[in-house]
């Protein structure tokens, strides 16, 4: 997933207004129970970072994680769990029953991004790969999910080891095919909630860019938006570039629409609605004096209420008409890829409440950070569309004398999620990822 975020506001402390959950007894009991898990968390860690570096190294694109599956599969069966695979392209589900209790779903993605990776780091992805056009490109887990499957793991290997602490049902699953949009789609169609146990809650954790390690960062209810993808062909009637009155320009027209896209939001939408309109490429063309016969757009959609997306997808149609009939051009062809929809991310409130009132209790509330909803995506968002309670929440992974720098005036912007200079700082992240992962589990299963 991708987003951007300040983290000035984080840093000065604006308090969250969610308050700590833990009594008197209940403080001291989880105090002893996350000593337990520092321990255990400080058994694996180095064989966690040795997995980490390992998966950063071998980066598999979205739809092509087979060995990364593979890892994992193998992972969460030394761990004790039952796994099966290929549910849903690569996507692996391991489950483990441990007596009554709720049952928890834990998910990471496992697919990597067409980033040549330029951190330097010695143990940076040389990984080259085909992509879907046929074009030879860098592979990186620029978005951190190497870091989200080391902590599944770990939490894994912690949970399966203090299995006299807890009872319940864990079903973890590694999903393929996240940055595209498609991997948990996918997972659910092939049965996911079906052929295995159906979760009470469903947990995952998200590597954030702009926050120190060892904190962590939250948003209840609405944190990430409906992604839609949209394809426009602009036609007209090509010809001399010196005799444009013998043509329909589809260059001038696309221009004219994509100006015109602009009004969607500055003119059509409630402006306390948030919607973005994104023209990201345009393609039309291929020598100075010849006007093409077609020039193709292609645009991210972003909005956070089902019915302003309708509206907004109904708008990009009916504006791209009607520009094309202004301009007596042939109707252009607007294609809404539903496969690439991601539905908005919303943090279920009572879970989010119970979640980071423990998060406050074993970091510290200065560590735990609220923010505000972001434009990005994440296809988590779809467990929660099945009516099940679901939480993600944001991992620091940043040096903070980094983030410190960063904030200040005139400071250097960090590396967003997608660059190909972003990378996590494995000691502590991986040590807060399965903490805090660990812990938020054991705090929904019983005893
Ligand atoms: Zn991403
Ligand atoms: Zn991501």
């Amino acid at each position: 997933m991708s987003f951007r975020l300040l983290s000035l506001a984080l840093l000065v402390g604006l308090g969250s207004g969610v308050a700590a959950g833990a009594d008197e007894p209940g403080r001291a009991a989880l105090k002893e129970r996350a000593a337990v898990v520092d321990r255990r968390v400080g058994e694996e860690f180095d064989s966690l970072q040795a997995l980490y570096k390992y998966l950063h190294t071998h980066p598999e694109l979205s739809l092509q994680e087979e060995k990364t599956a593979a890892r994992l599969a193998k992972e969460l069966k030394d761990a004790g769990f039952e796994v099966t695979e290929k549910v849903g392209g690569y996507g692996v589900v391991g489950v483990l029953k441990n007596g009554p209790g709720p049952t928890v779903l834990v998910r990471t993605d496992m697919d990597a991004l067409p980033v040549t990776e330029a951190t330097g780091l010695p143990y940076a992805s040389k990984e080259r790969v085909r992509d879907k056009n046929g074009n030879d490109v860098g592979v990186m887990h620029a978005c951190g999910h190497d870091m989200h499957m080391t902590c599944w793991t770990g939490t894994a290997r912690v949970l399966s080891s203090l299995k006299d602490r807890w009872s319940g049902t864990l079903v973890f699953i590694g999903q393929p095919a996240e940055e595209i949009g498609t991997g948990a789609r996918l997972m659910l169609e092939a049965g996911l909630f079906k052929r295995f146990p159906r979760p009470d809650y469903c947990l995952a954790l998200h590597c954030e860019a702009r926050v120190p390690h060892g904190h962590v960062a939250f948003t209840e209810g609405l944190a990430l938006a409906n992604v839609d993808s949209v394809d426009i062909l602009v036609k007209g009637k090509g010809g001399h570039g010196s005799a444009p009155h013998t043509t329909v320009d589809p260059v001038v027209l696309a221009a004219r629409i994509i100006l015109d896209l602009q009004t969607i939001v500055s003119r059509e939408t409630n402006p306390t609605d948030p919607v973005v309109v994104t023209v990201g490429s345009i393609h039309g063309g291929t020598k100075h004096n010849i006007i093409p016969n077609e020039v193709k757009l292609q645009l991210t959609v972003r909005t956070t209420k089902d019915a302003t997306r309708e509206h907004t997808l109904e708008a990009i149609k009916r504006i791209a008409k009607a520009a094309a009939a202004g301009a007596r051009a042939p109707e252009p062809e607007v294609k809404v890829d539903p496969g690439e929809y991601t539905p908005a991310l919303v943090n279920e409130p009572k879970l989010t409440r119970k979640t980071v009132a423990l998060l406050k209790d074993v970091l510290g509330e200065d560590k735990v950070h609220e923010r505000p909803p972001v434009m990005g995506g994440e296809d988590f968002s779809r467990y929660g569309q099945q009516g099940i309670p679901i939480f993600m929440y944001w991992l620091g992974t940043i040096a903070p004398e980094r983030v410190a720098a960063s904030s200040k005036e005139g400071g250097e912007p960090l590396p967003s999620l997608h660059s190909d200079l972003f990378y996590p700082v494995p000691e502590p992240s991986i040590k807060t990822g399965v903490k805090t992962m660990s812990l938020a589990v054991m705090n929904l299963v019983g005893k």
